[in-house]
């Protein structure tokens, strides 16, 4: 099996070309060439020797996750369903704001972590994603806005997609180091955000990377009883134990992070809600991302009414919780996590 380039580090890529008798600034030279001269194959570099060539064609490979359905909503994001070697698909989104392109990338084919509202986990995780699988969905995307004439790329990474990143870390983490990579696809790392439902070791873990990247914690609920019925990751790790890892984050990483909170109608949407969130999140000094909900037909769960969404708002706000709406984006397409796939396996309606 051949080694498909587009899953290494520049660090890596360093020690196999040593390992091949080469010197080091051949890895910063391949780099060059598939990131920046987004060369197809090893012909096109005509700066490395033919014989080195034939080398590198023997044992590396540059292959790009194939698109099986692309779905394209009238405010311009897009939905794609791409398939991996192996036949397994995953989804990705490109969502266009203001500041830049996001790409929503999945981590995980399939989630195990069943959250209740979430259409992901109707489809259990049935493998990690590989450090290509990922890069691989930016390649693809940044593609797609070249076929578009614009010089735009990719500016911007959310990890958001169908899976828990932190349970596929090591992945995960040298996936960011690529795309971070200025040789590589140059994303910086205030761009870059990972989210995750609450995994406190690895919360940890990921404090000391000595990564610039932001963290965005799924809380959606503001106390242990109703957490646990939305999230089962709150029983394995209750809220004190989630709130001392991000009070250890903050000091090892220096940054902030965000909590996002769906707002379900009549769930964890009261006054009363809102005071509690803001008592529980007092000692971490964080950000609120309020989430309108994509309602998913194979639960019961609603949006929170515009008003109750607004009131809530201000009720956050008063008690000094710096809080942001999410912008919604293609709500003419499938745009809750996890939907697409669903539906292409006739699991979802
Ligand atoms: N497993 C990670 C990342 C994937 S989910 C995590 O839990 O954070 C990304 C975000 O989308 C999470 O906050 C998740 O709770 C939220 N989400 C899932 N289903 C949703 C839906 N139908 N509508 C709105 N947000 C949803």
């Amino acid at each position: 099996m051949k080694t498909n380039l587009y899953g290494k580090t520049l660090i890596q890529l360093e020690q196999e070309m040593i390992q091949e008798g080469q010197k080091s600034y051949r890895a910063k030279q391949l780099f060059t060439w598939i990131y920046e001269k987004e060369a197809k194959s090893f012909d096109e570099m005509t700066d490395v020797s033919l014989s080195f060539r034939l080398v590198l064609k023997e044992k590396y490979c540059l292959e790009k996750p194939k698109i099986f359905l692309e779905q394209n909503s009238n405010d311009g994001t897009k939905k794609l369903l791409l398939e991996m070697s192996d036949g397994a698909k995953v989804e990705t989104v490109l969502m266009r704001y203001n500041y830049g392109n996001v790409a929503c990338v999945s981590s995980q084919v399939g989630c195990n972590m069943s959250c209740t509202f979430c259409a992901s986990g109707l489809l259990k995780k049935v493998r990690n994603l590989k450090i290509e699988e990922m890069v691989g969905q930016i390649l693809v995307l940044n593609d797609l806005l070249k076929e578009e004439g614009k010089a735009e790329k990719i500016t911007h990474v959310v990890v958001m997609g169908t899976g828990e990143p932190f349970d596929n870390y090591e992945n995960v983490i040298s996936f960011i180091r690529i795309i971070n990579d200025q040789k590589a696809l140059a994303i910086g790392a205030r761009h870059i955000t990972v989210s995750t439902c609450g995994i406190p070791e690895k919360i940890r873990q990921y404090g000391k990377e000595g990564l610039q990247v932001n963290l965005a914690i799924s809380l959606h609920a503001p106390n242990d009883e109703l957490r646990s019925k939305l999230m089962p990751i709150n029983r394995a790790y209750p809220l004190k134990e989630l709130i001392a890892a991000v009070k250890d984050y903050i000091q090892n990483s220096g940054r902030r992070v965000t909590y996002e909170y769906i707002l379900l109608k009549n769930v964890n949407d009261s006054m009363q809600d809102a005071d509690e969130l803001t008592k529980l999140i007092a000692p971490t000094f964080a950000y609120v991302n309020l989430i309108p909900y994509n309602e998913v037909k194979e639960n019961s769960f609603k949006r929170a009414e515009d008003k109750s969404v607004k009131a809530f708002m201000d009720r956050l706000v008063k008690n000094g919780v710096n809080v942001t709406i999410r912008k919604e984006f293609g709500s003419d397409i499938d745009a809750a996590c996890g939907q697409l796939r669903a539906k292409s396996e006739g699991i979802c309606k």
